[in-house]
């Protein structure tokens, strides 16, 4: 359980290194590892669809106005290596801050776990929440701008959070073996960042859908093709399979239609076909990764799209062959960023404050002042790493470039198997890495951690793998 008390020890200890802290400091190592005993697991899901009217993406974009598809988080419990291990995805754009921590937390209490177990990564859908309770709050004092989360759904879903884990954790059942595999996703991933000039400053981005014939046409560029899968089994039973891929998952939005989108349908499609099966699906290091290459966001991409990413997991299980489960760990590292230079608490809450800006010029600044004010409480964001055999499932923050996710891979060497979740704590935006900061662009303008972030964010990588 989370206790005040190991919550007052560590604010302690933070505040003590606080003043030697300058720039992402990898303040904390937490590792585990242990001889397989009696593993056990259990699979939980709970509806995280927002109610009509709610705020989608930071409440720039039109609130919900119908519901398309349920948004749904989705996750397991695993028993067995001292307190339990809880992985989680869920269907919104982001948890950031406070609102990470918070969800973690209830997963954790009704897990009977302490939240530094527990993995929450969002897959990043854009008509769905984009919850940060401090932005929420500095949003709300303006009495006139749209929310960013509704508070009361927010805690019915950590309520439901609760309920769901508590009753999974009831059920818990053996888990034997593992498989791992991978297959290949046709025309779905393209990076955004493709267009340069001769100094290699991006001239314009490749959105998540894209109707330029001339960006269209350009290269892929630097993508990672690969679905992996990593599968978990009761003897011969499969129970969980976890699917990884790195895109936006977005093919058209911004019409009031709460969706999970082609990568969330691809994953209910796969469902149908195994009911008894939990499939997982985690988006990647998509930070500069969308389908704009091969989305024109009409509406026969969307179905299109799913197809792909559907095959892409089919293709991925194909070669699963399990194995007896022979060593699990857990690995944790704490970062605490610096934000950018060029970010001003004051000019920020000006900016908030100008009832003559837009609202996307009032509620984004709301998230970088937040950033902010979490930064100067020095509340790190946790890393973490879950061994299973040969395979590293790795957790990490926000919009990632996809650059993080080879690294990672690169770093496990040949004979790992890394599969990386990204968007998990969403307090920092995007996570360019060092040398596309003079390149700028749209993620480069909206990446609030100074560039310090790809040595401290590689440091913790590695150090988890
Ligand atoms: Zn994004």
């Amino acid at each position: 359980m989370y206790t005040n008390q190991s919550l007052n020890r560590r604010d302690l200890l933070r505040g003590t290194l606080a003043a030697s802290l300058a720039s992402w400091t990898l303040s904390d190592l937490r590792a585990e590892e242990s001889a397989v005993g009696d593993l056990q697991l259990t699979p939980f899901r709970f509806d995280v669809t927002p109610p009509i009217g709610h705020s989608c993406c930071g409440g720039w974009i039109k609130p919900v106005e119908v519901v398309d598809d349920s948004l749904d988080a989705i996750g397991f419990v695993l028993f067995g290596i001292g307190k339990p291990i809880v992985l989680c995805a869920v269907d919104w754009t982001g948890l950031l801050n406070g609102a990470h921590i918070e969800w973690r937390k209830a997963l954790a209490e009704a897990a009977g776990t302490t939240p530094e177990r527990v993995a929450v990564q969002c897959v990043h859908q854009h008509n769905a929440p984009f919850a940060c309770l401090e932005a929420e709050r500095i949003v709300a004092s303006q009495g006139d701008l749209p929310h960013i989360v509704d508070l009361d759904f927010f805690r019915r879903c950590l309520d439901r959070g609760r309920s769901a884990v508590g009753d999974a954790v009831k059920q818990a059942r053996p888990v034997t073996h593992i498989a791992i595999s991978q297959g290949k996703v046709d025309r779905v991933a393209s990076n955004r960042r493709v267009f340069r000039d001769e100094n290699g400053r991006i001239k314009a981005m490749r959105g998540s859908s894209c109707r330029d014939p001339k960006l269209q046409a350009m290269p892929e560029g630097l993508v990672d093709p690969w679905m992996k899968t990593v599968a978990l089994y009761d003897n011969d039973k499969k129970i969980v399979a976890c699917h990884y891929y790195a895109t936006h998952p977005m093919s058209y939005y911004g019409d009031g239609h709460v969706t999970s989108d082609f990568a969330g349908l691809a994953r209910k499609q796969r469902q149908k076909d195994e009911p008894d099966c939990a499939h997982i699906y985690f988006t990647g290091c998509a930070g500069n990764i969308s389908a704009g290459k091969y989305n024109d966001g009409s509406k026969e991409r969307r179905p299109i799209l799913t197809q792909r990413v559907y095959d892409g997991i089919v293709a991925s299980e194909k070669d699963l062959k399990p194995q007896p489960i022979e060593q699990v760990g857990w690995k944790t590292a704490d970062l605490i960023p610096s934000p950018r230079e060029t970010l001003s608490a004051e000019a920020l809450v000006a900016q908030i404050g100008n009832k003559d800006n837009a609202v996307v010029a009032r509620n984004r600044p709301s998230y970088m002042l937040s950033w902010l004010r979490r930064v100067e409480q020095q509340i790190p964001i946790v890393l973490s790493s879950l061994r299973l055999n040969d395979a590293s499932l790795l957790h990490l923050p926000a919009e990632c470039f996809i650059e993080y996710q080879l690294r990672a891979q690169k770093l496990g060497g040949d004979s790992r198997f890394v599969a990386t979740a990204a968007y998990g704590d969403g307090g920092p935006w995007y996570i360019p890495v060092k040398e596309e900061y003079p390149a700028g662009g749209y993620e480069v303008s909206v990446a609030f951690c100074s560039d310090d972030v790809d040595t401290q964010l590689t440091k913790g990588i590695q150090s988890l793998l």
